[in-house]
């Protein structure tokens, strides 16, 4: 049998189709349930409800607030914690831009801390040299669904007396030394957007066991209007970022498949680092023993003296293979994106970024080295539930001989 002339038995699952996602009979029911009641709000509802329910149970946690998108789910943590204007807060550069902008919006400056580039996660040691007199929240990114060393960077939340936002939009229900993550900083925040563990399409999910932070986490995704007060106000500023009972259907179904999805991620992946271990040139994603990383993605990195072509390269002959990979994950850091390199906000008027620190919003390379590091090494493998142990074995077979195709010979 020749690996060099295969090509995979059947096209790799996709998770912006049907391939790739596994909505059934359960998500139809729902979904009928709710158009034949009529009720599609979710202040009227059941379904909504019964989703924040059944996550706050199955994370063990006390609220679990449903909303529009990942994006809003953060932008809620943010606005819970009723910040000043030009506060600053830590975060990572290597993340959606969805998990940044609300900090813009809510008037706080984001201060981008270095990564580890074996992980492309913050760490306590990054964090604390990005923290300054004005810092008011950490938030940490636990990308691909590899936990940050969350110990450590409690350790320094708690010294500093800084709350932590978790973004967790890629790591449903990954755990660091046995709690999950999203319920070991104050905040945690989901996403149940197209190509997550579970889907509604767009949706997100808030979660938190302090009771205030609740409250206005809740009253955020509705336009702050107290419901089921006495006299019920519009208490702040606040949009609708209420979920539809037409998501909340689809998303109650796919909770019920979730530690099922996460469980078969977790083999196949472990199936496939078996392939790769000891491949020179390349490394597997960390496997660290106090942590439960929950595969959203399946990241490589590429030791540059063995494979000059680098992670484009690579991505370029995986593809011929039928394998579409993401080389660099995302080509460049936050703070390299127009919107902030440019500081394009409220119209011409550059704010919140009038109100920073020069020092703040200086984003030298010599800063960045894991940012860059990190970002020319590593190559992001699709993963998804639905891969067979046939497509594993594929991807390892084509990742093996690519490898060798294009390893320096010493
Ligand atoms: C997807 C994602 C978001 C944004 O979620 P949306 O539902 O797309 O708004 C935020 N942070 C991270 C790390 C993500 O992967």
């Amino acid at each position: 049998m020749n690996i060099d002339t295969l090509l995979p038995q059947r096209p790799l699952p996709n998770d912006q189709d049907a391939t790739g996602r596994n909505f059934g009979e359960r998500e139809i029911a729902y979904l009928s349930e709710a158009l034949k009641s009529g009720t599609l709000t979710s202040t009227k509802g059941r379904f909504v409800h019964a989703l924040e329910r059944t996550f706050a149970e199955m994370l063990g946690v006390k609220y679990a607030y449903a909303c529009s998108s990942g994006s809003a789910a953060v932008h809620c943590a943010i606005a819970a914690l009723d910040l000043e204007p030009g506060d600053e807060i830590v975060t990572s550069p290597i993340t959606d831009m969805g998990a940044i902008a609300p900090i813009l919006y809510q008037g706080a400056i984001p201060v981008f801390a270095d990564v580890d580039p074996k992980t492309l996660n913050v760490t306590a040691e990054t964090i604390e040299a990005a923290l300054s007199e004005r810092t008011r929240a950490i938030i940490v990114t636990h990308l691909f669904g590899v936990p940050c060393e969350m110990h450590a960077i409690e350790h320094l939340a708690k010294e500093k007396n800084l709350p932590i936002i978790e973004d967790c939009a890629q790591a449903f229900l990954a755990t660091h030394r046995d709690r999950y993550v999203g319920t070991i900083g104050s905040i945690g925040a989901f996403s149940l957007q197209q190509g997550k563990h579970i889907t509604t399409g767009e949706g997100g999910i808030v979660v938190t066991n302090d009771e205030a932070l609740a409250r206005r986490i809740f009253l955020f995704i509705n336009k702050a209007w107290g419901y089921g007060d006495a006299q019920p106000d519009h208490y702040f500023l606040a949009p609708n970022y209420r979920m539809s009972e037409l998501q909340g259907a689809v998303g109650l179904a796919q909770l019920e498949k979730l530690e099922r999805a996460v469980e078969r991620r977790v083999l196949l992946a472990s199936i496939l680092t078996k392939w790769l271990e000891g491949v020179p040139g390349i490394a597997v994603p960390p496997q660290p023993l106090d942590s439960r990383p929950v595969y959203w993605r399946y990241a490589i990195r590429l030791d540059p003296s063995l494979i000059p072509d680098g992670p484009h390269g690579f991505a370029a002959k995986l593809k011929d293979r039928s394998i579409l990979t993401a080389p660099r994950y995302i080509q460049k850091p936050a703070f390299e994106c127009e919107v902030i390199r440019e500081q394009r906000t409220f119209g011409k008027s550059r704010w919140p970024f009038t109100l920073a620190r020069p020092e703040a919003l200086r984003y030298d390379r010599e800063r960045y080295r894991g940012v860059y590091l990190g970002l020319d090494g590593v190559l992001v493998i699709p993963w998804n539930d639905r891969l067979s142990i046939g497509d594993v074995e594929y991807i390892a077979r084509s990742i093996i001989a690519t490898a060798r195709d294009l390893r320096r010979i010493a």
